[in-house]
């Protein structure tokens, strides 16, 4: 019954019944009046009848439209204030953002969390909230949106009007007007707490709680990593087992808040002492591990082991307590000491226990091999700290001509060792352990001025002008005083900035730092000359070449084995010729041993070469003998 009321009294109902009323009376009205006025009789029903009748049915139907239409206008405008009262009142941060970054429209949580007042907000423009560290991945995603991609859930860090920063998570998408791209929409949430609590978890799950470093599960997970790298990258890996001498009795005697305040000592001093590439971690007690990895060339393992111990010896001064510890370091190498994490681990481990049983406070390495080399790479490293003040070093120097001209151009320098008991030792053997200890600076420094000065007596000897060519290594670049070191070297000596070029491999530009870069650009200007040795075999990157001082690429003699018979060699040799001229850099191949080589390079369009073929780098007393022989050679 009730449901029949309700329907009975719905609105298009009532619309219909008042309107045909209406209808009805007024056709009735207008049918009446102009017949009283011609005075006809108004009794005959069939005088108004008719029209009410017509009159009612009209109205019903206008009833029925208007009531309508009445109501969906109703429906839009609540639906409008029912979704603004949603938009507005959203605990989520939604926003607007024209393709420009100005913002067009935000919510109350965005204007609230972010405080900022809407006479702000009209002024800002995205990246005035978003923080910088995040504007380049930004700047992507919606460049990505932009040009059709998919964002899914994006995170990204706003700055609040306080500056503080908060870290929100959502969804963006793009709005289009009239089929073009309008305006980016999304709608953030703050999970900074969130966030906050899985980086709870994570470092309770993977960080040891009294020194914070690494613990065993964090640990496997990195080996691992770093063994799958160093297999890709053909770097080499390390495994450093550490356990400190007698601990147990600092804990025994000094009780165990010592002993933690010790261990944290410990585990600051070594975390500190290595490069962000290597794992510092602790398993647990007294007992810590290093993973070194991610070492290209030089990997000079006995002398950070050292660098371990002697960590490890400096006195601590704890709560009044002057101690001084050592440690037992064992060390196994990838691949030869174990393919897998465990392995290495465990081999470490037994180093480590051999180090110990020997006598403590002291390293050793799994394979009996690699404990030989150490001893070597030790001693090599020792004799070396003495070599330059016992004049054991000396300069060789080898022609570079050009076949063109028929002269030859220039030399260079290049070190050698008279070690007293292992004979002449060749650069290869001793560069590496040279920068690893920092005496690359000081044997660089002494190449550099005896070069200079040498060259410039060999030219008033010879009577003929020679350029000079003196490797640099990475290490000297970090210098901020090598220029100083450059220019007192052609001072001294007399050599023009011109005559002397300066060899940098590829990979001190590829881990160029700013200061690196600022000293190329500042020996440059001095007029110096710099050449990319061993061009090709690192990371021959176009974009180094076009934004460094680049005078010269030396091609790697690498690439000049067996030239005629292997195509790929061939290629990459013409390729980088070709290459050099392009970019208006002189070209000069090293290596150059037959003359099958010297005839496919000067085919090619490469006229400057350095090798065996025209000579071997000698002692400056030989280079009158030796560069005439050279120059007979090319006429
Ligand atoms: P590099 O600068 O690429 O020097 C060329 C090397 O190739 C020299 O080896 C040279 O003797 C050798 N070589 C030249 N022509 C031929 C040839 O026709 N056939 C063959 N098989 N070899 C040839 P070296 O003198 O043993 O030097 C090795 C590397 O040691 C040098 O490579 C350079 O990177 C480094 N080095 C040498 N002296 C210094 C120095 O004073 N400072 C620095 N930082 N590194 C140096
Ligand atoms: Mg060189
Ligand atoms: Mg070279």
């Amino acid at each position: 019954m009730k449901n029949f009321i309700d329907r009975l009294y719905s609105r298009p109902v009532i619309d219909f019944c008042l309107f045909s009323l209406a209808g009805a009376i007024i056709l009735a009205v207008f049918s009446i009046v102009p017949r009283l006025k011609l005075g006809a009789d108004i009794r005959s029903v069939t005088s108004y009848l008719y029209p009410s009748v017509y009159g009612s049915i009209a109205g019903g139907l206008l009833g029925i439209w208007s009531g309508r239409l009445r109501r969906s206008l109703h429906a839009q405008t609540s639906m409008q204030e029912r979704y603004h009262d949603l938009f507005e009142n959203a605990s989520d941060l939604i926003q607007s953002v024209a393709l420009d970054g100005r913002l067009l429209f935000v919510n109350r949580a965005w204007r609230e969390t972010l405080g900022y007042s809407d006479s702000e907000i009209a002024a800002l423009n995205i990246f005035d909230v978003i923080s910088p560290d995040d504007h380049h991945h930004c700047r992507q995603r919606f460049e990505s949106l932009i040009a059709g991609g998919i964002v899914n859930s994006a995170e990204v860090t706003f700055l609040r009007k306080d500056g503080c920063p908060m870290l929100l998570e959502g969804n963006v998408s793009l709005r289009f007007e009239n089929d073009q791209p309008h305006s980016i929409r999304a709608i953030y949430r703050d999970i900074s707490e969130r966030k906050a609590a899985e980086d709870k978890i994570h470092q309770l799950a993977y960080y040891d709680k009294l020194t914070g470093l690494p613990n065993r599960t964090l640990l496997q997970d990195r080996l691992v990593h770093a063994i799958a790298d160093t297999k890709r990258f053909d770097h080499h890996l390390g495994v450093v087992f550490i356990d400190l001498d007698h601990f147990k009795k600092v804990n025994d005697t000094l009780g165990h808040h010592i002993g933690d305040l010790l261990l944290q000592e410990v585990a600051q001093r070594l975390s500190s002492s290595f490069r962000e590439n290597d794992t510092v971690a602790r398993l647990g007690g007294d007992e810590f591990i290093i993973v070194l990895s991610g070492y290209r060339n030089s990997f000079n393992v006995p002398h950070i082991a050292q660098k371990i111990l002697k960590t490890i010896g400096q006195p601590c001064a704890i709560e009044g307590h002057e101690l001084v510890l050592s440690g037992s370091v064992g060390i196994a190498i990838y691949p030869q000491d174990g393919a897998n994490a465990a392995d290495l681990l465990r081999n470490a481990d037994m180093a480590m226990y051999a180090a110990k049983s020997e006598k403590g406070d002291s390293f050793q390495f799994y394979s009996e091999s690699m404990n030989r080399n150490a001893v070597e790479q030790l001693e090599l490293e020792n004799g070396l700290r003495h070599a330059i003040e016992n004049e054991q070093l000396f300069i060789c120097y080898q022609s570079q001509i050009d076949l063109e001209t028929k002269k030859v151009v220039g030399v260079e320098a290049l070190l050698r060792w008279n070690h007293p008991e292992l004979g002449l030792i060749l650069p290869d053997k001793f560069i590496a352990v040279a920068e690893e200890t920092g005496l690359i600076i000081s044997i660089g420094e002494w190449v550099l001025r005896r070069a200079c000065r040498e060259i410039v007596q060999l030219q008033t000897e010879l009577g003929i002008e020679l350029s000079l060519s003196v490797n640099l290594s990475g290490i000297q670049l970090e210098q901020p005083n090598l220029v100083e070191v450059i220019l007192n070297a052609l001072q001294e000596s007399g050599l023009p900035s011109e005559q002397l070029e300066l060899e940098i491999t590829e990979s001190v530009l590829v881990e160029r730092t700013d200061q690196a870069l600022n000293l190329l650009h500042k020996i440059s200007s001095l007029g110096v000359r710099i050449a990319i040795d061993d061009f090709g075999t690192g990371y021959s990157s176009l974009n180094y070449l076009k934004n460094f001082p680049i005078d010269r690429l030396k091609i790697d003699r690498s690439f000049l084995v067996d030239i005629l018979h292997e195509p790929d060699n061939a290629a990459i040799v013409e390729t980088i010729i070709a290459m050099s001229r392009n970019m208006g850099l002189h070209v000069i191949a090293e290596g150059v041993e037959t003359h099958d080589q010297a005839v496919f390079l000067s085919d090619r369009n490469c006229s400057q070469m350095q090798g065996f073929l025209f000579s071997k780098p000698v002692v400056p007393s030989q280079i009158k003998v030796s560069s005439e022989q050279a120059n007979k050679l090319v006429e």
